[in-house]
């Protein structure tokens, strides 16, 4: 007998008949004997549609008030799932964030998970329930209800999986697996068997949004068995994993992620002088904004050009906040572009295997994308872009690094 935590998403749950074919599958696991909690989503469309009924009201409602809001959309969908299980004889209980005491800082829409107490749920799975858990939401100390952030269902489902010690947690989408990239933008995107940790973390974080980033470092952290799955469909799905697999020989790149949500902040003419980055971002920081890519350029009359990207939500947040850093430091003028994306290439074979940046920057090249930007880590390299290249850079470089043919099998020679 097993304990499978089973996250499925909002496309998954997004009509009736959709939620009673995801019990229909819950049923099936649960009649096998093994123990289940499920995490489900709103249904596809209720979280941004509690957005724009918020965005009626007012531009920047209470981050508090937001969170009661959005909490909604999970409630709906944790009932309607435990009915349509009780329908078919499966003994079911639902429960919010807070109620199975997810507990989270008071970051509101932004919420970091502390601690969960896993008593309750493990009495309800005692006792032959199944569990069915509202994703994305906590509570606070003080009893505040709280979001984990867009996509942050897939975390909750981890984060139980973490603290009852599933055997695994499954994350059931509309799509059968991760892919080398996007396959709704490249045809000949691949699934990919296995994927390690450390690549899934850079791809999300450079956003492939199949699976949100603190999943995927909670899953790491805390060693959780993590599959991506289709919901409807059977298939093995793609398994996220500490190590590659020895006897494939590793490939270069494994993935492509790319992210339409940057923007760039140019503040020219800035002194420079030791502690100016700071100056710069360190009020940037406070005003609760990230930072991505940095450039800063070399000086040639004493003053350098500092350009960073945000998301493009905090750009003008972040714009006021340097208009005002550059009255401060007497700097010239502030630029803001919204129209950028970032590409990047992915993979743990970088290690091993020279000349990736210039495979892909040849690659890019060649279809004459200019790079604005360029950042790496060990097993990544981003380059930011014009927005409108972003679909042709995706496909060049997929192709440049073959990601539609199968990496060899080396036990097969
Ligand atoms: P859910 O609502 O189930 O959480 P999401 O929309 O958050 O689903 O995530 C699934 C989507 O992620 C897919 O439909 C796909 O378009 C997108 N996606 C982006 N990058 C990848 C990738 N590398 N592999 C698979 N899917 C990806
Ligand atoms: N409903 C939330 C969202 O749309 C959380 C999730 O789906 O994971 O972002
Ligand atoms: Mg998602």
């Amino acid at each position: 007998m097993s304990l499978i935590v089973q996250k499925f998403g909002g496309t998954s749950v997004g009509s009736i008949e959709r939620i009673e074919q995801v019990a229909e599958k819950v049923a099936g696991f649960h009649a096998n004997g093994d123990d289940i909690v499920v995490v489900v989503s709103a249904m596809s469309g209720e979280t941004n549609r509690l957005l724009a009924l918020a965005s009626e009201i007012q531009d920047q409602p209470v981050a508090r008030e937001m969170d009661v809001l959005l909490s909604t959309g999970e409630q709906v969908t944790v009932a309607l799932l435990s009915m349509a299980l009780n329908k078919r004889g499966v003994k079911a209980r639902s429960y919010t964030g807070g109620q199975v005491r997810i507990l989270t800082d008071s970051a509101h829409t932004k919420a970091r998970i502390r601690e969960i107490d896993d008593a309750r749920m493990r009495r309800d799975l005692e006792d032959g329930s199944v569990l069915v858990v509202a994703g994305f939401q906590g509570v606070d100390e003080s009893g505040n209800i709280t979001t984990l952030g867009r996509g942050g269902s897939d975390t909750t489902a981890v984060a139980l999986a973490a603290a009852l010690h599933a055997d695994e947690c499954q994350i059931y989408t509309d799509v059968d697996g991760v892919y080398t990239t996007d396959p709704r933008v490249v045809d000949g995107a691949r699934r990919l068997p296995r994927v390690t940790f450390e690549e899934m973390l850079e791809m999300a974080s450079m956003g492939s949004k199949v699976l949100q980033i603190r999943a995927v470092e909670f899953a790491g952290k805390y060693n959780v068995p993590l599959r991506v799955l289709h919901s409807f469909e059977d298939g093995p799905g793609t398994l996220i994993t500490l190590e590659v697999d020895s006897a494939m020989e590793t490939p270069t790149i494994s993935g492509i992620a790319f992210n339409r949500d940057e923007a760039k902040l140019t503040i020219e003419g800035v002194p420079d002088t030791p502690g100016v980055a700071y100056k710069i971002l360190g009020p940037i920081g406070e005003a609760n904004i990230e930072v991505d890519v940095i450039v800063q350029n070399v000086s040639h009359d004493k003053t350098v050009d500092f350009t960073f990207t945000v998301s493009r939500n905090d750009l003008a947040a972040a714009q006021s906040v340097l208009c005002r850093v550059a009255s401060e430091l007497s700097a010239g003028e502030v630029c803001a572009d919204s129209k950028i994306a970032k590409v990047s290439v992915v993979g743990v074979g970088m290690r091993s295997h020279a000349g990736v940046a210039s495979q892909m920057f040849a690659a890019l090249a060649e279809e004459g994308i200019n790079i604005m930007m360029i950042t790496t880590s060990e097993i990544r390299i981003s380059v930011i872009i014009e927005e409108k290249f972003l679909e042709l850079a995706v496909r060049c470089l997929h192709s440049s690094f073959g990601l539609e043919r199968e990496p060899k099998d080396e036990s097969t020679h």
